[in-house]
């Protein structure tokens, strides 16, 4: 197909174009005397992203999966309880990890549309005198419905009746795009991935631990190797990784975390906002159509689930969108499926990116029988977008 394919799954994101090419190296020693700068300047940049002094990133060669993964088996032991809610499928598949890897899960099921409840988890962690609870889990931005979460609520809860859990938050779909302060929140696993905020191709796990984290670590039995923090922290304290890195991702990383800083990283939370307004614009005022967020509270600014009209497949809207305008747009998926195409509204973006995939979004509906009215999606976004009201001062 001539032209680019327009991708706007909420990732993998695009990739910038000096991004791309700092990762076309020829292969060297992850072993000579001069590669320990690319960990520490990866390691000095993910600190900042972060927002923390005294936190530790690590970088993973898995994706975010992986690290969900080490947060539970570094910091827990067997049968350890675990406080965690439902309400999309990536919160659904960290709990469904929980319990295959032998942890007890409290389960807080949501309606899907809405986000972490602050309320249940206030009560919950009230409740349990005895401490049993061994650690909190938080999904901030829940990518399948397009909800965000308030992470400083949960800390907030958990301070409030002085519950000592280890806090864990999954922010695959948030960090580099939506704020987070791993510090300030008092997190104590970050877990995150290349592919999204950071615009790099999938293959990091990307993750930051706290003090805290890494004391419950010297005591916690549940099996782990592969993905143990220590050979980590140990072999990066030296500036080198316990098992081959990929180097062109570390690259790339550099250079990701650069161009974030350039633009800086309060300005990438404004644009985020700023598109994601328009996208939703495009939504309700153009197409007269709703997103799953259920209120603009649980509102994403990386990601927004359009919910199709009834009688209507989402994922005919996919089919068309990528077979006939070659635009990816997101599935629905597990209960949500059919129901929704998600826009993802990620990562290296600016509006007439979107407006061409809100143009493209539209026509498909319409090809597939969604009688919206054209133009009307693009037009709201375009009205959102030229508003003096709505551009933040760096995009002015
Ligand atoms: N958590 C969230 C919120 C996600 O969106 C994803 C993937 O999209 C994951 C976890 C799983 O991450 P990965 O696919 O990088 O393993």
């Amino acid at each position: 197909m001539a032209g680019r394919n327009f991708l706007f799954v909420p990732g993998p994101t695009n990739i910038p174009d000096r991004v791309l090419r700092s990762m076309a190296v020829q292969s060297e020693d992850h072993r000579s005397p001069i590669f320990s700068q690319l960990t520490f300047d990866c390691i000095k940049g993910l600190k900042d992203i972060f927002k923390t002094t005294t936190g530790t990133p690590i970088i993973f060669p898995s994706s975010g999966t992986g690290c969900w993964e080490a947060a539970l088996t570094n910091c827990l032991n067997p049968g350890d309880t675990v406080l965690a809610s439902r309400f999309g499928q990536f919160s659904h598949l960290w709990i469904d990890m929980c319990q295959r890897l032998g942890f007890n899960v409290e389960t807080v099921d949501c309606e899907w549309g809405t986000g972490v409840p602050l309320e249940r988890y206030a009560e919950i962690l009230a409740a349990d005198k005895g401490h049993k609870i061994k650690a909190v889990l938080a999904t901030q931005n829940e990518t399948a419905t397009g909800v965000n979460s308030d992470i400083a609520g949960v800390r907030k809860a958990m301070d409030a009746c002085g519950h000592p859990a280890l806090l864990f938050v999954d922010s695959v779909s948030a960090l580099a795009s939506v704020d987070f302060r791993m510090d300030e929140w008092g997190v104590d696993v970050c877990v995150s991935g290349s592919q999204k905020g950071l615009m790099l191709p999938a293959g990091l796990g990307i993750t930051c631990v706290s003090e805290k984290a890494l004391e419950a670590r010297k005591t916690a039995q549940a099996p782990r190797c592969y993905f143990d923090y220590l050979d980590m922290v140990n072999a990066n304290k030296t500036g080198y990784f316990p098992y081959t890195p990929s180097l062109p991702l570390l690259y790339g990383l550099r250079e990701a975390i650069a161009t974030l800083k350039e633009e800086g990283l309060d300005n990438v939370f404004a644009r985020h906002a700023y598109l994601a307004g328009a996208t939703r614009a495009a939504v309700q005022k153009g197409w007269k159509l709703d997103v799953c967020a259920k209120e603009p509270k649980w509102y994403s600014d990386t990601v927004s689930a359009v919910l199709v009209p009834e009688g209507f497949n989402g994922a005919d809207v996919i089919s068309r969108a990528f077979r006939r305008y070659n635009l990816a747009l997101g599935a629905g998926l597990s209960k949500v499926a059919g129901k929704v195409f998600r826009i993802g509204h990620i990562g290296d973006m600016n509006e007439c990116m979107l407006l061409g995939a809100i143009a493209g979004a539209e026509a498909a509906m319409l090809d597939v029988g969604i009688k919206v009215e054209p133009g009307s999606g693009v037009g709201a976004a375009s009205n959102f977008l030229r508003d003096p009201a709505n551009v933040p001062a760096h995009m002015a």
